[in-house]
């Protein structure tokens, strides 16, 4: 098998019957900048109903700092998230009414 780097300088034989990718796990939090302080690995920390540090902002999957990265723990964040968000939506509703 032959590798070659992105800009096709290099390139390197390796004598193997078989190769696994590893992508890698650094998320994509770039539209966070100045949002929020991220993590060492540039994860969102989250509290346990999925809020952040920045409140109206619910966080949920890869992108957190959860330990374990897989489909269903994603899917759970997803649907506590959209929880949190419903519960402070309302509990702004009733702020904002009150104060009308
Ligand atoms: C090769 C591989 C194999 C895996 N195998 C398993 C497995 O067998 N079982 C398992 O449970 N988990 C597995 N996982 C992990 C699983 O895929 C993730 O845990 C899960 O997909 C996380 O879901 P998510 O919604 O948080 O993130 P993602 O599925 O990564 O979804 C994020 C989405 O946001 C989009 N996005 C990113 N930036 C922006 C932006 N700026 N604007 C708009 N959209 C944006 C992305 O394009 C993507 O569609 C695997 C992962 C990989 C890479």
């Amino acid at each position: 098998m032959r590798l070659e780097s992105i800009d096709g300088k290099k390139k390197v034989d390796l004598n193997v019957e078989g190769v696994f990718l590893e992508i890698g796990l650094t998320p994509n939090t770039k539209p966070l900048k100045g949002l929020i302080k991220l993590n060492s690995r540039r994860e969102v920390p989250v509290n346990k109903d999925q809020s952040t540090t920045l409140g109206g902002l619910f966080s949920a999957g890869d992108v957190t700092d959860v330990e374990e990265k897989q489909i269903s723990i994603a899917v759970g964040q997803g649907a506590l998230a959209a929880l949190t968000a419903y519960k402070f939506l309302i509990e702004k509703k009733q702020t904002n009414s009150k104060s009308d």
